[in-house]
């Protein structure tokens, strides 16, 4: 891949990084006013529900994270780009979409049969809107 196209995603992963951070932070202590506030008004499954949810919040986060460190990983391994299961070249088109992918698109296909949660700052702002009605 060229260096130039290498840096945009490279500033791309930073990017995504602070923004994943930021709105993370500023979500966590949303949720722990609203427990608070709430707390006396809220029966014990509603609670359980909510505790449910923020955890899986959190875990979301944390792999969305955790893919954009191994993308960046890849970039300074000189890798980023590579199917990781059939070496093969992972199209730009392919990656402009989903840039933290690092299968091809033969290899995605067989493995989005079993996935089915796909993580992305759209889905965050989802799931926070969701979660203050
Ligand atoms: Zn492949």
């Amino acid at each position: 891949m060229e260096t130039q196209a290498l840096n945009q995603f490279k500033a791309l992963f930073n990017r995504q990084k602070r923004e994943l951070l930021y709105s993370g932070k500023v979500m966590n202590e949303e949720f722990n006013l609203k427990s608070d506030d709430l707390a006396d008004e809220l029966d014990l499954t509603s609670t359980d529900n909510e505790t449910a949810m923020r955890m899986r919040l959190r875990n979301r986060e944390a792999l969305f994270l955790k893919k954009i460190d191994e993308a960046l990983e890849r970039i300074q391994a000189g890798t980023f780009g590579s199917c990781e299961s059939c070496d093969g070249e992972i199209s730009l088109k392919r990656l402009e979409a989903r840039p933290t992918a690092t299968l091809c698109v033969d290899c995605k296909e067989t493995q989005e049969q079993t996935e089915r949660l796909h993580i992305d700052g759209h889905q965050f702002k989802s799931l926070g809107a969701k979660l203050r009605l």
